[in-house]
Order: structure tokens, then C-alpha cells, then sequence
């Protein structure tokens, strides 16, 4: 709200206090955000609700065409961590949520390995917010039209890290071009958050070789920029 409007509100609820009361009232300060305050700074939550609808409504690139449902991310508001997929699967299309198929049951598994949840102290995130058909990798150009919505979700969410699954995401926020196997266990960061890397739960559940080294990387989440160990 501008310092006019804002005057304007004060002297109306002076007068209000005297034709009611015949006195002054302590006023508590305006919530950001709330609509008397006028909107002018959005809470979190409405930035969110914002980029969603923005995101159901998309046609910046060809994935809108197949998508049955638009798979924005979700969890916590305030997260320790923002967990950042590739794309949606046939599943997350069907119901709009992230991570929900086998892949996404197996990364509940890790997370509660660390003591995190993907309600409570995660947001689950995508690089692309709609299926790319038959699961192939999301191309550049959707990539990058897609982009600035994840990006968005990031800064409104100020995360302490950020979990990437599989090459894509990690090269897509870091950067890099090396292959997952040599990312993974790198320092990363993602606009001064730091930035853990590892393989993408499908990867594992087809190789299950890559357990070892998620583990690694759980520990690395969790000892380092997370205050989660007492
Ligand atoms: N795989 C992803 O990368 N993201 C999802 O949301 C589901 C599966
Ligand atoms: Fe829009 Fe992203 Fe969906 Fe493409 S993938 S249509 S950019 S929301």
C-alpha cells in the first residue's frame, strides 16, 4: 500500500474509533498482504496459489498440449528443503501432485531417512511442470519456458537447500553439463543455497547398485546445511 493509501486507512479508522467509541484505538499494523493492507505484498501462500494458476493456464511450450493435469509442486511454506524432479510421470499428470507414483514412494522412504517430510519440511518441485509424453526427457525449449515458474517458487520460498533428482534437474539449476555420477558428492549451489545432488529415484529403483551413494548423499543433506542432527 502506498504512504497515501496508507494515511487514508489510518484517518478512517481514527474516525471510525471516535463515531463508535468517542476514542482511540490501538490499531495492530497491517498483515502484508491481507486485503485491507490492500495486497500490495503478497504472502507466501499467494504467491504460490499465484504461480499455480499461472501454471494451469500455461501454453509457453507444446507439453500443454498432452497434459491432462499441470503438476505445479507442493508441501511445506516455510521448507528446509525444496526437492526439485525432473518432469511429471503418467501418474502426476493423472492427479496433479508431485511424486505420487512408485518413484515418488520411494523418495517419501528417503526423506523420512533423514528425518524430513514432504509436507511438513519439504516443497516438491519439478524442472517441468507438465509430462512430457512417454516419460522422454523434457527438450531445451520446454526447459526453458518452463524455468522461470520453478525459479519463481525458489525465491519465494528462500529454502536453506535444495535437492536435486537425476542429471537434468542438477544440470538445469547448477549450470553443469557433467553426467550425475560426477556432480553428485560436488559442492553445488543454486544462487548462494546450497545445492545437494543425487540420482533420481527411478534411476535407483532400476539399478539398485546407486543405493549407496544416495545414502551418501542423504548424509551429506542432512550433516550440512540442514539443522537437523542435535
Ligand atoms: N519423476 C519426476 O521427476 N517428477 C515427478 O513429479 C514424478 C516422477
Ligand atoms: Fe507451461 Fe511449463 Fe507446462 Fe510448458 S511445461 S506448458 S512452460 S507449465
Amino acid at each position: 500500500m502506498g504512504k497515501k493509501e496508507s494515511e487514508v486507512y489510518q484517518m478512517l479508522n481514527l474516525a471510525e474509533d471516535y463515531l463508535l467509541d468517542g476514542f482511540r484505538h490501538d490499531h495492530p499494523p497491517l498483515a502484508p498482504g491481507s486485503a485491507a493492507e490492500g495486497g500490495s505484498t503478497p504472502s507466501r501462500q499467494q504467491t504460490l496459489e499465484h504461480i499455480a494458476r499461472q501454471v494451469a493456464d500455461c501454453t509457453r511450450c507444446a507439453l500443454h498440449r498432452e497434459r491432462r493435469k499441470t503438476v505445479p509442486g507442493e508441501g511445506a511454506i516455510d521448507p528446509l528443503v525444496m526437492v526439485i524432479g525432473e518432469g511429471p510421470g503418467a501418474e502426476e499428470d493423472r492427479c496433479g501432485t508431485p511424486f505420487v507414483g512408485r518413484a515418488g514412494q520411494y523418495l517419501d522412504r528417503w526423506l523420512a531417512a533423514i528425518g524430513l517430510d514432504r509436507n511438513s519440511s519439504c516443497f516438491i518441485g519439478n524442472i517441468v511442470k507438465c509430462r512430457p509424453p512417454g516419460n522422454r526427457d523434457p527438450l531445451p525449449q520446454e526447459i526453458t519456458a518452463c524455468l522461470p515458474y520453478l525459479k519463481q517458487q525458489i525465491e519465494t520460498l528462500e529454502p536453506k537447500a535444495i535437492l536435486t533428482l537425476g542429471r537434468i534437474a542438477t544440470q538445469i539449476l547448477c549450470g553443469r553439463s557433467e553426467g550425475i555420477g560426477k556432480l553428485r558428492g560436488q559442492k553445488l549451489d543454486y544462487l548462494g543455497i546450497p545445492v545437494v545432488a543425487t540420482y533420481h529415484p527411478s534411476a535407483v529403483l532400476r539399478n539398485t547398485d546407486l543405493r549407496a551413494a544416495v545414502w551418501e548423499d542423504l548424509k551429506r543433506l542432512r550433516a550440512g546445511p540442514l539443522p537437523l542432527n542435535p
